[in-house]
């Protein structure tokens, strides 16, 4: 379909809201060049984080039951997962899931395996329409094709030293372990950051939904802003500087599209 026009905006990139994201991977493959452990190693050390926060949730009951909002965002979540194939072929098969979970305290988060966890109460607290869910996902969507994840392992091999690290799961435990880490990794988060937004702008107007009333995620998010976000030590720009850069991609890509394909006279 819009595969071919929409590659050339794939760059980088994944999400959106003020929480933090926890998956991620640089531009060009990041600063650490090969990766620290091997691809499916990485992977199931995140894996194994995401089923841990849905255990989790299902002792605590919060997995969220309600089943409009449920149907919701599985209707977006697969016109997210066909947009993301759509761009990047090695997704062709895969079955992405976003689950919600009240309270999660992150917004979204993406996980390998396609896995989304999204915060039920960030959704209502926001009013979140379909348009702005689908941005969402697509952002999220845009940090597990990067590699994000399986950067942030790199970056601590890299950091802290393979040796006392030896396994994907050391490194990912280690990195929780101290809030000193994750200043550390904070310039190549922001970069993850605008990778995703970047890229998730690509697959997101992959998916058909609407661009404008999509980007009024941004005009939320903004009322929500404190001092301290978008700065520096912030690993998101701005709300509104985001809506920018996102709104500018999806303009280049229509432009791009439309260049290929003349309207008919
Ligand atoms: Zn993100």
């Amino acid at each position: 379909m819009r595969g071919e026009a929409l590659r050339t905006g794939v760059a980088v990139v994944l999400l959106l809201f003020g929480g933090a994201c926890l998956a991620e991977l640089p531009p060009d493959g990041g600063s650490q060049g090969t990766a620290a452990y091997p691809e499916a190693e990485a992977a199931a050390a995140w894996q194994g984080l995401a089923a841990g926060y849905v255990r989790q949730a299902l002792k605590d009951r919060t997995l969220d039951k309600d089943a409009a909002l449920n149907a919701r965002i599985d209707t977006v979540m697969d016109a997210v997962g066909a947009a993301a194939a759509a761009i990047d072929s090695r997704f062709a098969k895969s079955t992405w899931s976003a689950i919600l979970i009240d309270d999660f305290g992150l917004g979204a988060a993406a996980f390998p395996g396609a896995v989304i966890l999204v915060d039920a109460k960030f959704v209502r607290r926001l009013q979140l329409n379909d348009d702005e869910l689908a941005l969402i996902l697509s952002h999220e969507a845009a940090h597990v094709i990067a590699g994000h994840a399986a950067a942030k392992l790199a970056f601590m091999a890299a950091f802290v030293g393979k040796e006392k690290l030896p396994t994907a799961r050391a490194a990912l435990v280690e990195f929780f372990a101290k809030d000193s880490y994750v200043a550390v990794f904070q310039p190549e988060a922001r970069q993850q950051e605008r990778e995703a937004d970047r890229v998730g702008a690509a697959i997101f107007l992959a998916t058909g939904y609407d661009a404008p009333r999509a980007l009024g995620l941004f005009d939320k998010l903004a009322k929500l802003e404190t001092p301290e976000d978008g700065q520096a030590a912030d690993s998101h720009d701005g709300a509104q500087v985001r809506k920018q850069i996102i709104a500018g991609v999806i303009a280049e890509l229509q432009q791009h599209h439309a260049r290929r394909a003349p309207l008919p006279r």
